[in-house]
Protein backbone atom coordinates (compact mmCIF):
# COMPACT_ATOMS: atom_id res chain seq x y z
CA UNK A 1 0.00 0.00 0.00
CA UNK A 2 0.94 3.21 -0.93
CA UNK A 3 0.04 6.46 0.73
CA UNK A 4 0.69 10.05 -0.37
CA UNK A 5 0.14 13.13 1.80
CA UNK A 6 0.60 16.67 0.65
CA UNK A 7 0.74 20.47 1.57
CA UNK A 8 1.92 23.26 2.87
CA UNK A 9 4.18 23.75 5.57
CA UNK A 10 3.06 22.71 9.05
CA UNK A 11 -0.31 21.74 7.19
CA UNK A 12 -0.44 18.54 9.91
CA UNK A 13 1.15 16.31 7.54
CA UNK A 14 4.09 15.13 9.77
CA UNK A 15 1.65 14.12 12.91
CA UNK A 16 -0.74 12.50 10.50
CA UNK A 17 1.64 10.40 8.38
CA UNK A 18 3.46 8.86 11.76
CA UNK A 19 0.46 8.00 12.84
CA UNK A 20 -0.35 5.96 9.77
CA UNK A 21 2.78 4.79 9.42
CA UNK A 22 2.27 3.17 12.98
CA UNK A 23 -1.50 1.91 12.37
CA UNK A 24 -0.82 -0.04 9.39
CA UNK A 25 2.83 -0.90 9.84
CA UNK A 26 4.22 1.09 6.86
CA UNK A 27 7.73 2.95 6.00
CA UNK A 28 7.22 6.71 6.50
CA UNK A 29 9.00 9.07 4.17
CA UNK A 30 9.33 13.00 5.08
CA UNK A 31 10.42 13.83 1.64
CA UNK A 32 10.76 17.86 2.76
CA UNK A 33 13.75 16.52 4.47
CA UNK A 34 15.53 15.60 1.33
CA UNK A 35 15.26 19.16 0.39
CA UNK A 36 15.87 20.53 3.86
CA UNK A 37 19.51 18.43 3.37
CA UNK A 38 20.05 19.72 0.15
CA UNK A 39 19.68 23.31 0.92
CA UNK A 40 20.91 23.38 4.11
CA UNK A 41 24.51 21.79 3.10
CA UNK A 42 24.60 24.85 0.33
CA UNK A 43 24.36 27.70 3.11
CA UNK A 44 26.59 25.56 5.53
CA UNK A 45 29.17 25.84 3.06
CA UNK A 46 28.24 29.34 2.59
CA UNK A 47 26.99 28.72 -0.90
CA UNK A 48 24.05 30.18 -3.10
CA UNK A 49 21.11 27.88 -3.30
CA UNK A 50 19.58 29.66 -5.94
CA UNK A 51 22.89 28.39 -7.95
CA UNK A 52 21.77 25.52 -10.16
CA UNK A 53 24.74 23.94 -10.62
CA UNK A 54 25.94 24.02 -7.03
CA UNK A 55 22.48 22.72 -5.70
CA UNK A 56 22.47 19.98 -8.25
CA UNK A 57 25.95 18.74 -7.21
CA UNK A 58 24.46 19.25 -3.72
CA UNK A 59 21.79 16.73 -4.04
CA UNK A 60 23.63 14.38 -6.22
CA UNK A 61 26.45 14.16 -2.71
CA UNK A 62 22.85 13.32 -0.68
CA UNK A 63 22.93 10.26 1.35
CA UNK A 64 20.62 8.83 3.45
CA UNK A 65 22.16 9.50 6.63
CA UNK A 66 22.24 12.96 6.01
CA UNK A 67 18.43 12.87 7.04
CA UNK A 68 19.51 12.67 10.78
CA UNK A 69 20.79 16.13 11.28
CA UNK A 70 18.47 17.75 13.73
CA UNK A 71 19.29 21.54 11.92
CA UNK A 72 17.07 20.45 9.38
CA UNK A 73 13.92 21.17 11.30
CA UNK A 74 15.01 24.96 11.60
CA UNK A 75 14.17 27.70 9.54
CA UNK A 76 16.97 28.31 8.02
CA UNK A 77 16.96 24.99 6.61
CA UNK A 78 13.12 25.21 5.25
CA UNK A 79 13.94 28.77 3.33
CA UNK A 80 17.01 27.25 1.60
CA UNK A 81 15.30 23.85 0.73
CA UNK A 82 12.07 25.95 -1.03
CA UNK A 83 14.60 27.58 -3.04
CA UNK A 84 16.36 24.54 -4.86
CA UNK A 85 13.00 23.09 -4.45
CA UNK A 86 12.11 25.06 -7.36
CA UNK A 87 15.12 23.88 -9.59
CA UNK A 88 13.89 21.38 -11.93
CA UNK A 89 17.55 19.53 -11.82
CA UNK A 90 17.32 19.44 -8.19
CA UNK A 91 13.97 17.46 -8.42
CA UNK A 92 14.90 15.24 -11.24
CA UNK A 93 17.58 14.30 -9.49
CA UNK A 94 16.17 13.65 -6.20
CA UNK A 95 12.42 11.85 -7.88
CA UNK A 96 14.58 9.07 -7.88
CA UNK A 97 15.20 8.34 -4.08
CA UNK A 98 11.58 9.23 -3.31
CA UNK A 99 10.57 6.71 -5.72
CA UNK A 100 12.94 4.11 -4.52
CA UNK A 101 11.59 4.55 -1.17
CA UNK A 102 8.15 3.78 -2.32
CA UNK A 103 8.69 0.51 -4.46
CA UNK A 104 11.51 -1.06 -1.87
CA UNK A 105 10.22 0.65 1.54
CA UNK A 106 12.85 -0.51 3.99
CA UNK A 107 12.72 -3.00 7.52
CA UNK A 108 10.50 -5.10 4.64
CA UNK A 109 7.17 -2.66 5.27
CA UNK A 110 4.12 -3.62 3.03
CA UNK A 111 4.33 -0.62 1.72
CA UNK A 112 4.90 2.92 2.42
CA UNK A 113 3.78 6.97 3.61
CA UNK A 114 5.36 9.63 1.74
CA UNK A 115 4.83 13.28 3.14
CA UNK A 116 5.37 16.23 0.40
CA UNK A 117 4.24 18.59 -2.25
CA UNK A 118 4.17 16.67 -5.44
CA UNK A 119 3.81 12.73 -3.73
CA UNK A 120 0.52 12.05 -5.18
CA UNK A 121 0.69 14.32 -8.76
CA UNK A 122 4.74 13.74 -9.46
CA UNK A 123 6.75 10.76 -7.50
CA UNK A 124 3.62 8.26 -7.13
CA UNK A 125 0.76 9.42 -8.88
CA UNK A 126 -0.42 5.42 -9.14
CA UNK A 127 -0.50 5.84 -5.03
CA UNK A 128 -3.44 3.63 -3.96
CA UNK A 129 -4.44 6.22 -1.26
CA UNK A 130 -3.83 10.41 -2.02
CA UNK A 131 -4.74 13.09 1.00
CA UNK A 132 -3.78 16.50 0.91
CA UNK A 133 -3.67 19.04 4.11
CA UNK A 134 -4.59 22.38 4.09
CA UNK A 135 -4.94 24.72 6.76
CA UNK A 136 -4.99 28.49 7.17
CA UNK A 137 -1.95 30.22 7.31
CA UNK A 138 -2.71 31.46 10.71
CA UNK A 139 -3.37 28.80 12.23
CA UNK A 140 -0.28 26.90 10.51
CA UNK A 141 1.92 29.70 11.82
CA UNK A 142 0.76 29.18 15.80
CA UNK A 143 1.28 25.58 15.17
CA UNK A 144 4.95 26.21 14.11
CA UNK A 145 5.46 28.97 17.63
CA UNK A 146 4.23 26.14 19.20
CA UNK A 147 6.01 23.43 17.64
CA UNK A 148 9.41 25.90 18.00
CA UNK A 149 8.54 27.09 21.90
CA UNK A 150 7.93 23.32 22.70
CA UNK A 151 11.56 22.78 21.92
CA UNK A 152 12.92 25.60 23.66
CA UNK A 153 13.98 27.63 20.55
CA UNK A 154 12.47 31.32 20.02
CA UNK A 155 9.81 31.85 17.89
CA UNK A 156 8.47 35.40 17.05
CA UNK A 157 4.95 34.81 14.98
CA UNK A 158 4.59 37.40 12.43
CA UNK A 159 8.08 36.14 11.43
CA UNK A 160 7.45 32.76 10.89
CA UNK A 161 3.79 34.08 9.61
CA UNK A 162 5.82 35.93 6.74
CA UNK A 163 8.30 33.14 6.16
CA UNK A 164 5.47 30.46 5.89
CA UNK A 165 3.74 32.75 3.68
CA UNK A 166 6.67 33.08 1.70
CA UNK A 167 7.53 29.73 1.35
CA UNK A 168 3.74 29.35 0.28
CA UNK A 169 4.13 31.82 -2.47
CA UNK A 170 7.61 29.99 -3.68
CA UNK A 171 6.26 26.19 -3.83
CA UNK A 172 2.59 27.32 -5.14
CA UNK A 173 3.94 29.67 -8.17
CA UNK A 174 7.25 27.32 -9.30
CA UNK A 175 7.39 25.84 -12.73
CA UNK A 176 7.56 22.25 -11.91
CA UNK A 177 6.10 20.14 -9.63
CA UNK A 178 4.02 23.66 -7.80
CA UNK A 179 2.09 22.79 -4.87
CA UNK A 180 -1.37 21.20 -5.66
CA UNK A 181 -3.81 18.75 -4.75
CA UNK A 182 -3.76 15.69 -7.13
CA UNK A 183 -7.22 15.29 -8.75
CA UNK A 184 -8.12 11.95 -7.31
CA UNK A 185 -6.93 13.15 -3.57
CA UNK A 186 -8.97 13.89 -0.20
CA UNK A 187 -8.71 17.36 0.68
CA UNK A 188 -8.58 17.58 4.68
CA UNK A 189 -8.69 21.39 5.82
CA UNK A 190 -7.31 20.76 9.33
CA UNK A 191 -7.77 24.76 10.70
CA UNK A 192 -10.38 23.53 12.98
CA UNK A 193 -9.74 19.74 13.55
CA UNK A 194 -7.54 18.07 15.86
CA UNK A 195 -5.16 15.10 15.60
CA UNK A 196 -7.30 12.71 16.42
CA UNK A 197 -9.89 13.91 13.72
CA UNK A 198 -7.85 14.46 11.10
CA UNK A 199 -6.56 10.77 11.39
CA UNK A 200 -9.79 9.61 11.80
CA UNK A 201 -10.83 11.48 8.71
CA UNK A 202 -8.00 9.90 7.03
CA UNK A 203 -8.79 6.20 8.31
CA UNK A 204 -12.43 6.72 7.49
CA UNK A 205 -11.03 7.32 3.50
CA UNK A 206 -8.97 4.56 3.44
CA UNK A 207 -11.56 2.12 4.45
CA UNK A 208 -14.07 3.57 2.01
CA UNK A 209 -11.21 2.74 -1.25
CA UNK A 210 -10.18 0.15 0.02
CA UNK A 211 -13.78 -1.74 0.38
O1 LIG B 1 7.79 19.72 4.22
P1 LIG B 1 8.89 20.69 4.59
O2 LIG B 1 8.40 21.94 5.22
O3 LIG B 1 9.98 20.04 5.35
O4 LIG B 1 9.54 21.09 3.16
C1 LIG B 1 10.55 22.08 3.04
C2 LIG B 1 10.49 22.64 1.62
O5 LIG B 1 10.91 21.61 0.71
C3 LIG B 1 9.10 23.04 1.13
O6 LIG B 1 8.78 24.39 1.42
C4 LIG B 1 9.19 22.80 -0.37
O7 LIG B 1 9.74 23.91 -1.03
C5 LIG B 1 10.17 21.67 -0.50
N1 LIG B 1 9.53 20.39 -0.77
C6 LIG B 1 9.16 20.12 -2.07
N2 LIG B 1 8.65 18.89 -2.40
C7 LIG B 1 8.49 17.96 -1.46
C8 LIG B 1 8.83 18.23 -0.11
C9 LIG B 1 9.35 19.47 0.20
O8 LIG B 1 9.28 20.98 -2.94
N3 LIG B 1 8.01 16.76 -1.81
Amino acid sequence: MIIAVDGPAASGKGTLTRRLAEHFGLARLDTGLLYRAVGFRIIEEGDDPEETAIAVAAAERLQASDLNNPALRGEAAASAASVVAAIPEVRATLRAFQQNFAANPPGGAPGAVLDGRDIGTVICPGADIKLFLTASPEVRAERRVKELQAKGLEAIYTRILRDLQDRDARDASRAVSPLEPAKDALVIDTSEKDADTVFETALAHITSQNN
